[in-house]
C-alpha cells in the first residue's frame, strides 16, 4: 500500500482502478525550415481548427456544465485569436525559422513563464488556459486527432496535469475521480471538477507514475490523499467512510429550501462568498441566501490589464440578475500582498501586508475607482446590491469614498443612466483601527461585515499566509474574540447589521458563539452553506 499526499479540489471518496491518462505521444524537431510561409499556413489552419474544436466543446457541454463554466471554452476561444499570442508564434516561425509546432511550443513556455512570473495563485488559471490552447494546436499540427478517453470501466483518471478539454472529452460514466501530480485547485480543470461535482485531489507529485496503472486505489478528496494498493481493513474503512460521506450529502441536500434557524426560533442569514461570476451557480445550487461577499478583485486579476466599465458591469448584472432579488454584496477592489494583477505592480515593499493595498489603491487612483463604482451603480438597476469598502480605518475615509460615490452618481443622473436607490453601503471590519472606532463608523454606513482572516491577522500580528506561524493563527483568541464583540455591540447601538465574511464563519466550533453574540449573517464558501444551516439548526 502506497499513500500520495496531496491538495483536495473536490470532496468525496473514490474506489476503483487507476486509470493513467496518456496523451497521444507527439515529436517536434527544432530544426530550421526555409519554407517559413507554409509554416505560418500551418498555423493559421491548425487556429482555424481549435477554434472550431473548442466551439464543437462548448456546444457539447454547455447543457451538462452550465453556461459559465462552459464558457472556459469560449475563453480559451479569445486566447486563440489574441494578437500577442499570434504575433510570438509568428515571429518565431519567420524570424528564427523555426516550425509552426516548435514556435508553438516556445510560445506557451514564454506566456506560462509570464504569468507564473507573478505571484498569484489565480493567475495559475491564465497559464493552464495558455498551456490547453498550445497543446490543442500541437495535437493539430502533428496530426493527432483527440479522441474520447475511455477506460471501459469506472475508474480514478490520473495524469501529470489534467485540461479543462481532457476533462469534457471523458466518459463521464466511467470517471470516479481525477487524480494529477501536478496542478492547481484554481485551474479551470479544477472548477470543473467542482461543477461536476467529480471527486478530484491535484498536486501528488512525481512519484505518482504510471507504473500504477490498472492497480486498485483509493481518492480521498476529503483528505486530499491517493492510496495505491490498499490493504483490507484500508478497504473496508474507506468504503464505510464512503458510505457515510454519501449519506451526509444526502442528509444537506434534504435541508435545501429550509431556513436558518436556530432550536429557539433565532433566525440567522446564510450567503456565500464568491471570486466570480462563476460562482453564482453553486451558490444557488447550495440554497446559499444571498453572496455575503464577492471578492470583485479577481475580476482584476484575471484579467491582463484594467477591466473596463462595461466589462465589470457585464459580470456584476449578471451575478445579480442571476440571483433573482436575493442579497448580493460586491466588495471593491481587494488588490495587494497575496493578490496582484499582472499590469498592476506597485513599488516593492517590505510589508505588504500593511502597504498599498485594498481602499487605500482605490483612493489614491479615483480613476479606478470611480470606472468601478460606475459599473456598480449601472449594475444596481437587476438585482438587489450592496457595496462594500475592504480596510477601512477610518472615518475620513468613508467621507472620501461617500464623495467620490456623490460625483458618479450626479455623472449617471446627468446621463440619463438608472440605478438603484437602495444600496447599502458597508465597510469591512479586519483592522483593530477599525473594531476601536466602530460607534464612530456605525454612524456613517449601513452595514458592518467583519474578515475575520485579516482582523486575525492584525490583531495577533501573525502573518495569514505564513504556514509556520498556522498554530497560532487562531479565529478565538480572546483578543480576537472581544474584537467581535465590541464590533457587533457597537453595530447593534447605532441599529446597523453585522455579518462576518472571513473563514471563521464557515468554523462549525464558533457557530453557537457568533449566534449568542447577535451576529446577524455569516457567508461562507457555498459548500460549507448546507453544513453551516445544519448547525445552526443545532443551535440553541
Ligand atoms: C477577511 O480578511 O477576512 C476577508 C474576508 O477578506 P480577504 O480574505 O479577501 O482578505
Ligand atoms: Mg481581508
Amino acid at each position: 500500500m502506497v499513500t500520495f499526499k496531496g491538495t483536495k479540489v473536490v470532496s468525496g471518496i473514490a474506489i476503483g482502478k487507476l486509470y493513467v491518462y496518456k496523451r497521444p505521444d507527439r515529436q517536434i524537431s527544432r530544426t530550421p525550415v526555409d519554407d517559413t510561409k507554409a509554416q505560418l499556413q500551418a498555423f493559421d489552419e491548425a487556429r482555424q481548427k481549435a477554434v472550431l474544436q473548442l466551439e464543437e466543446l462548448y456546444e457539447s457541454s454547455v447543457e451538462y456544465l452550465g453556461e459559465l463554466s462552459a464558457s472556459i471554452f469560449v475563453a480559451q476561444e479569445m486566447l486563440l485569436e489574441d494578437r500577442q499570442y499570434i504575433d510570438y508564434v509568428k515571429s518565431r516561425i519567420t524570424e528564427d525559422k523555426y516550425n509552426a509546432a516548435y514556435s508553438v511550443v516556445l510560445a506557451s513556455d514564454e506566456f506560462s513563464r509570464l504569468f507564473s512570473s507573478i505571484e498569484d495563485k489565480y493567475m495559475q488559471s491564465h497559464i493552464a488556459d495558455v498551456k490547453d490552447v498550445s497543446e490543442r494546436l500541437l495535437r493539430i499540427l502533428c496530426g493527432l486527432e483527440s479522441e474520447m478517453a475511455d477506460p471501459g470501466e469506472p475508474c480514478i483518471f490520473a495524469s501529470d496535469d489534467f485540461n479543462a478539454g481532457d476533462i469534457v472529452q471523458f466518459n463521464r460514466d466511467n470517471l470516479l475521480g481525477l487524480a494529477t501530480m501536478f496542478g492547481s485547485p484554481v485551474s479551470h480543470a479544477s472548477i470543473l471538477a467542482g461543477t461536476m461535482g467529480v471527486t478530484s485531489v491535484v498536486g501528488l507529485g512525481q512519484e505518482m507514475l504510471s507504473i500504477y496503472d490498472g492497480r486498485p486505489a483509493i481518492l480521498n478528496g476529503i483528505k486530499g490523499e491517493l492510496i495505491i494498493d490498499p490493504d483490507k481493513r484500508t478497504l473496508e474503512r474507506m468504503r464505510r467512510k464512503q458510505k457515510e460521506y454519501e449519506e451526509q450529502q444526502r442528509m444537506l441536500l434534504l435541508l435545501k429550501g429550509k431556513n436558518n434557524v436556530t432550536k429557539s426560533g433565532k433566525y440567522i442569514n446564510v450567503y456565500a462568498n464568491i471570486g466570480s461570476a462563476e460562482g453564482v451557480e453553486t451558490a444557488l445550487l447550495y440554497d446559499a441566501g444571498g453572496i455575503g461577499l464577492f471578492r470583485s478583485e479577481f475580476i482584476y486579476m484575471e484579467s491582463l490589464t484594467y477591466p473596463s466599465e462595461d466589462d465589470q458591469f457585464e459580470i456584476y448584472k449578471e451575478v445579480l440578475e442571476k440571483m433573482r432579488g436575493r442579497k448580493v454584496i460586491i466588495r471593491t477592489l481587494d488588490l495587494g500582498t497575496d493578490k496582484q494583477a499582472s499590469y498592476f505592480r506597485p513599488e516593492k515593499e517590505v510589508n505588504p501586508a500593511l502597504g498599498y493595498r485594498a481602499i487605500r489603491i482605490s483612493l489614491a487612483q479615483p480613476g479606478i475607482f470611480k470606472t468601478q463604482l460606475r459599473a456598480l451603480y449601472r449594475a444596481s438597476a437587476y438585482g438587489n446590491l450592496d457595496i462594500l469598502f475592504p480596510l477601512i480605518i477610518s472615518v475620513e475615509e468613508v467621507l472620501n469614498i461617500k464623495k467620490v460615490i456623490r460625483e458618479v452618481t450626479d455623472e449617471l443622473d446627468a446621463e440619463g443612466i438608472p440605478y438603484s436607490k437602495d444600496i447599502r453601503l458597508g465597510i469591512m471590519i479586519e483592522t483593530p483601527a477599525a473594531v476601536m472606532i466602530s460607534d464612530k463608523l456605525a454612524r456613517h454606513v449601513d452595514f458592518f461585515s467583519i474578515g475575520t482572516n485579516d482582523l486575525t491577522q492584525y490583531t495577533l500580528a501573525i502573518d495569514r499566509q505564513n504556514p509556520k506561524l498556522e498554530t497560532y493563527f487562531s479565529t478565538m483568541h480572546p483578543a480576537v474574540y472581544k474584537m467581535i464583540e465590541m464590533t457587533v455591540a457597537n453595530a447593534h447601538k447605532a441599529g446597523i447589521t453585522v455579518d462576518i465574511c472571513g473563514e471563521a464563519a464557515a468554523d462549525l466550533s464558533h457557530t453557537q458563539d457568533y449566534i449568542d453574540l447577535g451576529v446577524d449573517a455569516l457567508s461562507v464558501s457555498p459548500a460549507m452553506v448546507l453544513p453551516l444551516r445544519k448547525k445552526i439548526r443545532e443551535c440553541d
